[in-house]
């Protein structure tokens, strides 16, 4: 039997960017001669809850630790919420469940793929964020104190999971300087000038750095790398940050792309992972057939190539590279371009796309 996925279908454009996302990777593992995934739908959700009261149900997460990877399109609608106000969140409980600590967020121009930067060395643009996932100003998340004068919510950062995050990003830093052919280079994102605490994830940084020899090592504070990923974002090759600054940021990123329909994700823990695009439920072109499917076809390829690896299983990432390079060429071939990119195709023509470049590959 082939590799098990859970898969969580979601909210909103969740399930219409599924579907062809699955048969852009059966066509993929098909290609290169592997065993056919085999996918399991799991409930979760802004949907869920509303009829269960239940956003994530002990089945799922359940189901999601018995897996070999979790596929997840988006959670979430902003008409459903909680009493206090906030909405559910089960894509951020899941990562908390799972202990997904590194959240990966690449940042790659596809050689010929406009930007919305008029720079030319903005074709260059090609790092990735990491984001912590599990703690920073997300750690007491929901448990924020609020009275009729103020409000308080913690930050909190700990020595065991930055050591993690730190020891992964620099091996994932490794990995790319192989990849590419060139130096790495990791940028520590914080805001050790003002808190105590950014001051401490920075020297464990600094720290772990030293296991790593080879490796160029930085720092800078967060609202300046917001001005230099806008006025440089060339110069990047991997930053690393706090979940609530990552969270930001890898929006900014995506930006850069000119869509969050083109920026994918995974939340990678201790032999566990989930794949998700960046993008939410994006309620407000919901059925409508008309979602760009890109960051969830590329979050599946890179759960491919995290398999490859996992499951030592080389094979699995030709096959993501196959997906990533058709991605490519759809998007710089400007074929089958989506609405929130200037053009008209849908959902399912952008797909067809994709296929169509595989079939040639
Ligand atoms: P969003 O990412 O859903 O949408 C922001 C904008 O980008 C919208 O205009 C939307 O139409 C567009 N967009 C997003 N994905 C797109 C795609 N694939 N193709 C074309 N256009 C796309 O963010 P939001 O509107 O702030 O949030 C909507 C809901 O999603 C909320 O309930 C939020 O809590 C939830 N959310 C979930 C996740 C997740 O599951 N990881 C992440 C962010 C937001």
């Amino acid at each position: 039997m082939g590799l098990k996925i859970c898969v969580f279908e979601g909210d909103g454009i969740g399930p219409e960017i599924m579907a062809p996302t699955q048969q852009v990777l059966d066509t993929a593992m098909a290609k290169v001669g592997a065993a056919p995934l085999s996918y399991t739908a799991h409930p979760a959700g802004a949907g869920h809850y509303a009829q269960t009261g239940d956003a994530l149900p002990q089945a799922s997460i359940n189901a999601a630790r018995a897996s070999d990877a979790i596929l997840l399109s988006a959670m979430g609608l902003p008409s459903i919420r909680k009493p206090d106000g906030t909405e559910i969140t089960p894509q951020i409980e899941l990562r908390f469940a799972l202990g997904l600590y590194a959240g990966v967020r690449p940042v790659r121009v596809f050689p010929g793929q406009p930007t919305p930067l008029s720079d030319p060395r903005a074709a260059q643009i090609d790092f990735v964020l990491i984001r912590e996932s599990t703690e920073g100003l997300f750690a007491h998340m929901h448990e924020g104190i609020v009275t009729e004068v103020d409000a308080t919510e913690t930050l909190r950062i700990t020595r065991a999971t930055s050591e993690k995050l730190f020891d992964f990003t620099f091996r994932l830093a490794r990995q790319r300087a192989a990849r590419r052919g060139r130096p790495a280079r990791v940028t520590c994102v914080d805001k050790a000038n003002v808190f105590r605490a950014f001051w401490f994830f920075r020297e464990i940084f600094h720290e772990r750095a030293q296991a790593f020899p080879g490796l160029v090592t930085d720092a800078a504070y967060v609202d300046a790398m917001a001005m230099w990923m806008v006025q440089r974002p060339w110069e990047f090759d991997v930053l690393v940050t706090e979940n609530m600054f990552g969270d930001i940021l890898s929006d900014l990123g995506a930006g850069l792309l000119g869509s969050l329909g083109l920026a994918p994700s995974a939340d990678i823990g201790d032999g566990i992972a989930v794949f998700q695009p960046c993008h939410g439920s994006a309620p407000d072109i919901a059925g409508q057939g008309v979602a760009n499917p890109l960051a969830m076809i590329l979050s599946g390829a890179m759960m491919l190539d995290w398999l490859a690896g996992e499951r030592d299983q080389p094979v699995l990432s030709a096959a993501a590279q196959m997906i990533e390079n058709a991605v490519a060429q759809v998007v710089a071939a400007g074929q089958a371009v989506t609405a929130d990119l200037g053009g008209s195709a849908g959902t399912e023509a952008c797909a067809d796309a994709v296929m169509a470049a595989m079939a040639n590959a």
